[in-house]
């Protein structure tokens, strides 16, 4: 069972696939970890692979690109290796029980390169984690803006995506957030009462969202405190069952 976690700079991605993996470890699982990040110095966890094998930002960087040309250009690098890069996560899926799998920093780079494209549709039924921190939470129609992503990441890469809240132990009112992101027919109504063209456009949206949606649930996790990890195992295990209905 492959996870892979995307989000911002930042969202906790490392962090998560370090913490998440301990978990499934001490409950009994066998667990593999996926490095894609060319650009990450130190990782909490020891990776069965690793893409700085084949390449690293700094390296480009001391061959005289800046910070973003040497991320661009480490996949460009890596792109003829794809192939290569999916199987060995293939293999090692076959020996362990679950596979983590951490993105680069930057999500554009996943997202809008070939080799991040290429590799998701190479890999055995991927269970995406679209990873968001509180932060950019902060009026109604960002709530709108989190749930389209996801939705983005399902129609850019073909992989089922489970929205998720990370650092919830940063929030003091979770259940002000839930409320937004769980009930999508609340926060229609909510944004109906939005004055600003943002608002307005978030409604119209947030009324086609169950249409277009599939009915995932939002998960809400903390890599600080293990809050949500037995959700996301839940979820894990029912996309290995069922293939998509995470409802
Ligand atoms: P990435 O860029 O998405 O891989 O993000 P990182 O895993 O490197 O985390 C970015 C920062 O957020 C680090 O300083 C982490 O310690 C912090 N962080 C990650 N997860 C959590 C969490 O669950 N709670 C809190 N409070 N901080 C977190
Ligand atoms: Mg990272």
């Amino acid at each position: 069972m492959i996870l892979v976690f995307i989000g911002t700079a930042g969202s906790g991605k490392t962090t998560l696939s370090a913490a998440f993996g301990r978990y499934l470890e001490e409950n009994g699982y066998s667990v593999g970890y996926v490095n894609l990040d060319t650009g990450v110095k130190s990782l909490p966890y020891r990776p069965d692979v690793d893409v700085r094998e084949s390449v690293t930002a700094w390296e480009l960087m001391e061959e005289g690109l800046g910070p973003n040309g040497a991320i661009v250009e480490s996949y460009d690098r890596l792109l003829p290796e794809v192939d290569e890069y999916a199987s060995r996560i293939a293999r090692l899926d076959g020996e362990r029980d679950y596979i983590m799998v951490d993105t680069p920093g930057q999500m554009e780079t996943f997202l809008f390169h070939e080799f991040g494209v290429r590799l998701m549709e190479s890999l055995p039924e991927p269970l995406a984690v679209y990873l968001f921190g509180p932060e950019i939470l902060k009026e109604p129609h960002d709530f709108c803006f989190v749930r389209f992503f996801s939705l983005m990441i399902d129609l850019r890469l073909g992989t089922t995506t489970v929205p998720a809240l990370s650092k919830v132990d940063t929030v003091e009112d979770l259940e002000g957030y839930r409320k937004f992101l769980d009930d999508i027919e609340y926060l229609t109504a909510r944004l109906k009462l939005e004055p600003s063209t943002q608002g307005l456009l978030a409604h119209k949206m947030c009324s086609a969202l169950p249409e277009l949606a599939p009915p995932t649930r939002v998960v809400y996790l903390s890599a600080r405190t293990g809050e949500g990890f037995d959700e996301l195992e839940t979820l894990a295990h029912e996309h290995r069952c069922t293939c998509g209905d995470l409802t």
